[in-house]
């Protein structure tokens, strides 16, 4: 009975947190489970940036920093940018926060007032709808097509543009999807959200993790006024294993960037000062590993792709980006495998886990219920044994 804030209480738990405690029990009771669950590289941070960081502590940079992240890193920050992105910006643009999801959330409270819209294509990352709620704005969906490759377009955008729209989120390349939006199809949403003075967040976090040759292009390139309009987001987590440091990044109109830093002044202080120093060193420094880890993944993909797609029962495509597959399973609803009916996404990861020791985020997670998502960032001897339980069990 108490009298808790209607604003936490709107704010769902993860769906996914059944299956992963589960496996976590599992594991616990020493069964042999793989996890196609992860969100993060599981590769170590490479050495390089550890070594920047335990300097950083032996040189007691362990204290408060400015609250807006430290100028080596926010200067390291631009210059990426304008290498890599093709993007001019100066320190004053750049606000350094404890992770991306942490950068997305002052983005958000620093934008939107009660009622205003953001549009999210479906299937989503877990937190863009939670965040949107948090900052009391309302989450407005866009369902994408598989055929699309996942992928919304401007008519969709027409379609739920109201005067309430405030910004529309961009995640290329997407987790959970892995699609990638060209450059045309980049300048159509650009094109548009000037027209309609609409904001465009875009979380730009697996840009290094691109196969096939593709390139990522970011929006706010193309001309000043998109610029104007356009935050971006990025982070070390994913392209250079640093999940644990803790270190995002957003970049934007310094107005934006003002208010955003005042918020975060009084919520978080600054972020962790040694994982700033490490940052500058991932960022700056020998790129080699980063090249490494993709080859990886890439290698992983192309082996989950075919193999799912060799499994009777279950299809996907060849993702673009970043370390995730979305699985259709839609062919075998109403199927009764051992027991479970599988008439939902939440069926089939408990049938997987259950039955296969197979862990597996259901797509309901993301917002659409016909698939399941597998990540590849797990070993390839994993993939195998993992991929070799799905199929005995699906077929
Ligand atoms: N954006 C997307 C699409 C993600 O998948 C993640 C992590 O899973 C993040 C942002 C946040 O990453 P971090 O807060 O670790 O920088």
């Amino acid at each position: 009975d108490f009298k808790l804030s209607k604003k936490g209480l709107e704010i769902s738990p993860s769906v996914t947190l059944e299956i992963t405690a589960k496996a976590k029990a599992m594991k616990d009771a020493g069964i042999d489970v793989v996890s196609f669950g992860a969100g993060e590289p599981d590769f170590n941070t490479p050495k390089n940036i550890q070594k920047e960081g335990i300097r950083a502590i032996e040189e007691g940079l362990t204290r408060y920093t400015p609250a807006s992240g430290i100028v080596e890193l926010k200067k390291a920050i631009c210059e990426k940018l304008h290498k890599e992105n093709n993007l001019e910006y100066k320190p004053s643009n750049i606000i350094v926060s404890s992770g991306a999801k942490h950068s997305i959330y002052n983005t958000l409270m620093a934008i939107l007032n009660p009622g205003d819209e953001v549009i999210v294509a479906v299937p989503y990352w877990v937190s863009y709808p939670e965040l949107i709620k948090i900052s009391g704005g309302n989450p407005v969906y866009i369902e994408t097509k598989e055929e699309n490759d996942f992928k919304f377009t401007i008519s969709d955008l027409d379609h739920v543009l109201t005067h309430n729209t405030k910004a529309i989120i961009l995640n290329s390349p997407s987790n959970p999807t892995g699609s990638i939006y060209s450059e045309e199809e980049l300048k159509a949403i650009a094109d548009w959200a000037v027209k309609n003075n609409i904001f465009v967040i875009s979380d730009e976090i697996y840009e290094r993790l691109v196969y096939d040759g593709e390139k990522h292009i970011s929006i706010a390139s193309f001309n000043e006024d998109i610029k104007n309009l356009t935050i971006v987001i990025n982070g070390m987590s994913k392209a250079y294993a640093m999940t644990g440091w803790r270190i995002g990044y957003t970049a934007a109109h310094e107005d934006i960037i003002k208010v955003m830093s005042n918020l975060q002044s009084h919520t978080t202080s600054n972020p962790c000062s040694m994982s700033q120093y490490a940052s500058v060193e991932g960022l700056l420094g020998d790129q080699s590993s980063v090249e490494d880890m993709k080859k990886h993944f890439e290698e992983r993909r192309n082996y989950m792709a075919d193999t799912i797609n060799s499994i009777k029962g279950l299809s996907c495509r060849k993702p673009k980006g970043a370390f995730y597959i979305m699985v259709n399973y839609t062919q075998l609803l109403g199927k009764t495998v051992k027991g479970i009916t599988i008439n939902s996404s939440l069926d089939f990861a408990k049938l997987l886990l259950e039955e296969g020791k197979v862990a597996v985020i259901p797509g309901i997670a993301f917002g659409d219920d016909k698939y399941i998502r597998l990540s590849y960032a797990t070993s390839m001897e994993n993939i195998k044994k993992g991929l070799g339980r799905i199929k005995e069990i699906v077929e």
